[in-house]
């Protein structure tokens, strides 16, 4: 039977996180704002309002594009796009048709593969429209905002991947700190496109584009159910339409929209309101010296530190990863202080902690020596952690910390020998000590607990071990 391979070209919109808009000056961060509170004459459209460029957001792109192991083109310029719907009230969209500002670049996926960028360019976004029974409405605190779209090559070969890239973009953009990366308010949509062709042959096959998906698992998922609808029928021998087709969560199917056909003219027009925008090497430069470190660079630095797992999980947290590379050249500290956000910082309950201040460097690797040195069991180190978090204890030394919970361990073996004594005294433990005498090994944790309670927890199980074996030989 013929073998089919999936092709997938992904589009993605990321929602720039400037302080305003891309050609007006109102508020871009419309979280928690009434509808149409953020909104100046120019994204109503009024006539004679012009649109003045906004700086942050070139900055913001050069940027992208430098995550993005790109090209930046030092002019690019901006073109009209003619379509008209209620929530585009000037009747066109104002983006990079035919000169983008970010050129050919790739992203490397966590296995290694890389997918090229064929561009990347800067357009405003559209409003919002939500339609309820018999109306609609329009919020247009959306309009106008910097998006940055980026076109990638169709390198892509399965479901899986495809959810990688989507990751992957999230991660270098959110790194790079061009967007809030806040994925259920739609800061970042991904368009997919999809065809598959028999393994032998030399052409793609026709394609289908999925739009507005935005979540990793939805563009997983849509792709996934696109190969199969595809290779059905081409196995039946029937042909597949270029069509949009839109993507159903509910029913986990895509069904179709809007077929070559009706595709749209949109009339590109150069815009006459805006002049080019000519850069010179020294502003990419500029934004490449504050280009914060790229997952792909963490990776690298861990690679023979922290298991890949490990290292993958922490990279949805890149204070996290900026915290652990503080630990420079420890590599002992990095794994330990990696095991501890990855087991007490990201479990369930403390997750409401990741947004507080981590703790410093200074106290991390004094929480480590100290377990090291057994002074903290690996308990204590636990709750001594925790509470670098608690608002009372935060700004207090990890010793003084230890101290005030009294979870340090007793290691001074004079100390525990008297301690051992003491308990070997009491009646209760004689039959114990006869019977371990006697080759009952299991008695010895009795007697080690017995101890452990006599020093209030603060004995450390393993000195005391040695100690009792020692003692009844
Ligand atoms: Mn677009």
């Amino acid at each position: 039977m013929t073998k089919y391979i999936p092709t997938i070209g992904v589009e993605c919109h990321v929602q720039l996180c400037t302080k305003t808009k891309l050609f007006s000056e109102v508020d871009n961060d419309a979280r928690l704002k009434q509808p149409n509170s953020c909104v100046s004459p120019v994204d109503y459209g009024l006539p004679g309002m012009l649109p003045r460029l906004n700086g942050e957001a070139i900055k913001f792109a050069i940027r992208a594009g430098l995550a993005l192991n790109a090209k930046i083109n030092l002019e690019s310029r901006f073109d009209r796009k003619h379509y008209y719907y209620p929530d585009l009230p000037k009747g066109y969209q104002i983006t990079q048709m035919f000169h983008p500002i970010i050129g050919e670049g790739y992203v490397e996926l966590p296995n290694g593969h890389k997918v090229r960028i064929e561009h990347a360019h800067l357009e405003e976004d559209a409003g919002k429209s939500s339609h309820e029974s018999s109306y609609s409405l329009v919020d247009l605190n959306r309009a106008g905002t910097p998006l940055v779209e980026i076109v990638s090559q169709p390198d892509i070969h399965s479901a899986a991947e495809a959810r990688d890239y989507a990751k992957e973009l999230w991660r270098v953009m959110t790194y790079a700190g061009v967007t809030y990366g806040d994925l259920y308010n739609g800061n970042m949509r991904f368009d997919v496109n999809i065809s598959v062709a028999p393994e032998d042959s030399t052409e793609l096959g026709t394609r289908t584009e999925m739009k507005n998906l935005n979540s990793f698992r939805s563009v997983e998922r849509a792709v996934e159910y696109e190969i199969k609808r595809q290779t059905k029928l081409l196995e039946k021998g029937e042909a597949v339409i270029q069509e949009t087709r839109g993507w159903n969560e509910a029913t986990g199917e895509t069904t179709g929209q809007r077929s070559k056909e009706d595709a749209k003219d949109y009339r590109y027009m150069p815009e006459p309101d805006i002049p080019p925008i000519c850069l010179d090497s020294a502003d990419v430069e500029a934004e490449a010296a504050n280009l914060p470190k790229m997952p792909s660079w963490y990776r690298q630095k861990f690679n023979n530190v922290l298991s890949q797992d490990l290292v993958e999980v922490l990279l949805d947290y890149p204070n996290l990863m900026a915290k652990l590379a503080e630990l420079e050249g420890n590599q002992a500290a990095t794994k330990k202080v990696a095991n501890l956000f990855s087991s007490v910082l990201l479990a369930e309950e403390n997750t409401s902690l990741l947004n507080d201040k981590l703790p410093t460097k200074e106290q991390l690797i004094t929480l480590v020596e100290m377990n090291d040195n057994n002074e903290l069991s690996s308990t204590a180190t636990k709750e001594v952690f925790i509470k670098f978090f608690d608002p009372e204890m935060h700004y207090k030394e990890t010793r003084t910390i230890a101290k005030e919970l009294s979870v340090i361990q007793e290691n001074d073996l004079g100390a525990l020998e008297e301690i051992v004594n003491t308990v070997l005294e009491k009646p209760e433990t004689q039959k114990a000590q006869s019977d371990f005498r006697a080759g009952q090994e299991k008695v010895l944790g009795f007697l080690v607990g017995q101890v452990m309670k006599e020093s209030k927890g603060k004995a450390n199980p393993s000195a005391v071990q040695k100690i009792l074996r020692e003692k009844l030989r």
